[in-house]
């Protein structure tokens, strides 16, 4: 899916990473200061577990699909669930 490594080092050229703000999901972002790539390293068990907590809260609770997801249509979220 992610042809992205979850490492430190650069996928372009290898030199070590240097923190670089954050995503603006909040996610740390990553930048190479050789070669200027930025990259974010993910979770998918973090993410596979935010998926589950949206979707209990949608099953018992009273906010549409896209209240939840943050989106106009909700179409996101019902293709993770
Ligand atoms: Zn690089």
């Amino acid at each position: 899916m992610d042809p992205t490594p979850n490492s430190t080092t650069c996928v372009v050229c290898g030199t070590g990473l240097v923190k670089n703000g954050r995503h603006p999901s909040g996610t740390q972002r990553w930048r190479c200061p050789a070669c200027g790539a930025s990259s974010v390293r993910r979770r998918p068990d973090v993410t596979r577990w935010e998926q589950l907590r949206k979707f209990v809260t949608w099953v018992t609770g009273k906010h549409t699909q896209a209240e939840l997801d943050g989106t106009a249509t909700g179409r996101s979220f019902r293709r993770q669930i």
